[in-house]
């Protein structure tokens, strides 16, 4: 035991003598404060109020940010509902186009910029922000753009007719990539829109305020108003919103749910997951090892369709889980702005207290836990890529969404076994397989009740493809030509 430490150790010292690679800081303009974005403008909150968001791989403060009351809310949906009737619904589709493929050039020439500040204000590595969340959410407004004016394609003999204004509310785990999939489909379908980015990562929904104002986008089409929890209340009670948007947890999409129960108001809610992988024996297994890395410690587990239980053939578990622990010794946990980091920070203190009581639950379930040998930073929020073994199917921590880079390993015999197991979840939003056999694909795919069903790779993304839950991972499509249905009336 003691020399596979040795081992382990070693390797892990092999990877940290790659020489610090720190992307500059130099591309990101912070200002000490930033008002609301309505109407066009920044402008100060009638609350009067700020917040202050930080970087939490250092918990330094990054800027100040304006807390919109619901007098704010009111305002902005004025400006949106004013810019639906004048402006935006009346335009013909091929301009509405021209402004957002407009908004999508002017985010990728500014790609770098918003790549450090993405991982500066969230802590992900900027290898992810860079190489994933901006090209990522610059490709959703060329896409959208291109159906703008082809909407009587997408919808063979109906009229597309657009909602009115959109109240959307997102996350912190893909900020500026979230503000995309929701802001994109609204414009192309003629709706105008009122976004609040999350709490602990408004900077990047804030400097594409500015790229649409550089876009010259009508004043009050976009509006980005930031706030917490009340915020976002403010705008899903609101009585001139005509549909809600909304990513983030189970419970909050529940009270949104209840909040607009017997109103017009239609809705979109992607909530959280707690995704199936599962290995069959004749899988490539140095590849599937690969895909559960990239599946549950990408974005340090702060993915909603994260593979956060593997389920491994019985056969290969011994192989699986060596190979498994040998790779995670190797992985870099540090600096998000050091480009060879591989786990950034964690969000915010609170997440890391909710993982820090999954593990302390996981332990006192008798579930065996591994953490990787690796140093953490003295100072911000860091959490050691682990893995549960020995842990029972009705254990909470393979029950429950733990958004953080935590994963169980149960083993199964046969297809029906797993089957069963993968399917015995609250929610439904993703899910892998990893086979040589295209016919078990296509046997799991049809029987896994999860949205979006990954073969032999893991948390592939594509503007084209819609993604969505079943059960309590939501309801609703975005992405693809399904993400315009969410926005348009057929008549
Ligand atoms: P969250 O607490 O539900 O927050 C999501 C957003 O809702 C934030 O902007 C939040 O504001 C706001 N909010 C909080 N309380 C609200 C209320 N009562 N009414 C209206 N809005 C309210 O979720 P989170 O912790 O930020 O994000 C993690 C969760 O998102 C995970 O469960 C994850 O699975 C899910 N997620 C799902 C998807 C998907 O596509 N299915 C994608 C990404 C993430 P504050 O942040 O300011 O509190
Ligand atoms: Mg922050």
């Amino acid at each position: 035991m003691a020399t596979k430490n040795n081992t382990l150790k070693l390797k892990f010292d092999s990877a940290r003598k790659y020489a610090p690679a720190p992307e500059s800081k130099a591309a990101a303009k912070i200002d000490a404060k930033y008002d609301l974005f309505i109407n066009g403008k920044f402008e100060k909150p009638l609350s009067k109020k700020y917040f202050a968001t930080t970087n939490p791989a250092n918990e330094e403060k990054l800027a100040d940010v304006a807390e919109a009351n619901a007098a704010d809310v009111d305002k902005a949906v004025k400006a949106a509902r004013n810019a639906y009737e004048k402006t935006w619904k009346k335009m013909p589709a091929k301009e509405r186009a021209k402004y957002i493929y407009r908004i999508a050039r002017v985010m990728q020439e500014r790609a770098r910029e918003l790549a450090v500040i993405e991982t500066l204000d969230g802590g992900k590595p900027i290898r992810e922000s860079r190489d994933f969340d901006v090209p990522t959410a610059a490709n959703h407004f060329f896409y959208y753009a291109g159906w703008a004016d082809k909407l009587a394609y997408a919808f063979p003999n109906r009229n597309a007719h657009p909602l009115g204004v959109a109240g959307q509310i997102i996350p912190w785990n893909f900020p500026l990539l979230m503000a995309a999939w929701k802001i994109a489909p609204a414009l192309a379908t003629g709706n105008t829109v009122v976004l609040k980015p999350a709490e602990t990562t408004p900077l990047t929904a804030l400097k594409l305020a500015q790229i649409i104002q550089e876009a010259d986008l009508p004043p009050g089409v976009v509006n980005i108003i930031t706030g917490a929890g009340a915020t976002g209340a403010a705008i899903v009670n609101h009585p001139d919103i005509n549909k809600i948007a909304f990513t983030g947890s189970t419970d909050v999409g529940k009270i949104i749910q209840k909040a607009i129960a017997g109103t017009a108001k239609k809705a979109t809610l992607e909530l959280g997951g707690k995704a199936a992988n599962i290995i069959f024996e004749d899988a490539p297994i140095d590849q599937a090892v690969e895909g559960v890395i990239n599946g549950i410690f990408f974005n340090q587990g702060h993915v909603c369709c994260a593979g956060s239980r593997l389920y491994v053939q019985e056969s290969v578990f011994k192989e699986v889980y060596r190979k498994l622990k040998d790779r995670l010794a190797t992985l870099i946990v540090g600096d998000p702005l050091d480009k060879n980091t591989d786990i950034g920070a964690i969000n915010s203190k609170q997440q890391l207290d909710t993982i820090h009581k999954y593990l302390k639950i996981g332990l006192k379930e008798g579930a065996e836990m591994y953490e990787a040998p690796c140093e953490l930073p003295k100072k911000g929020f860091y959490c050691r890529p682990t893995i549960f073994t020995n842990v029972a199917q009705s254990s909470r921590i393979a029950q429950e969404e733990i958004f953080g880079p935590v994963l169980t390993i149960q083993t199964f015999r046969t297809d029906d076994e797993v089957l069963e197991k993968a399917n015995n979840t609250p929610y439904g939003l993703s899910a892998g397989v990893w086979t040589d056999k295209g016919s078990k694909i296509f046997n799991m795919t049809t029987r896994l009740r999860a949205g979006v069903v990954w073969a032999n790779t893991f948390n592939q993304f594509d503007p084209t493809s819609p993604f969505g839950g079943y059960k309590e991972s939501g309801y609703g499509r975005e992405g693809g030509l399904h993400g315009l249905n969410a926005y348009v009336n057929l008549v």
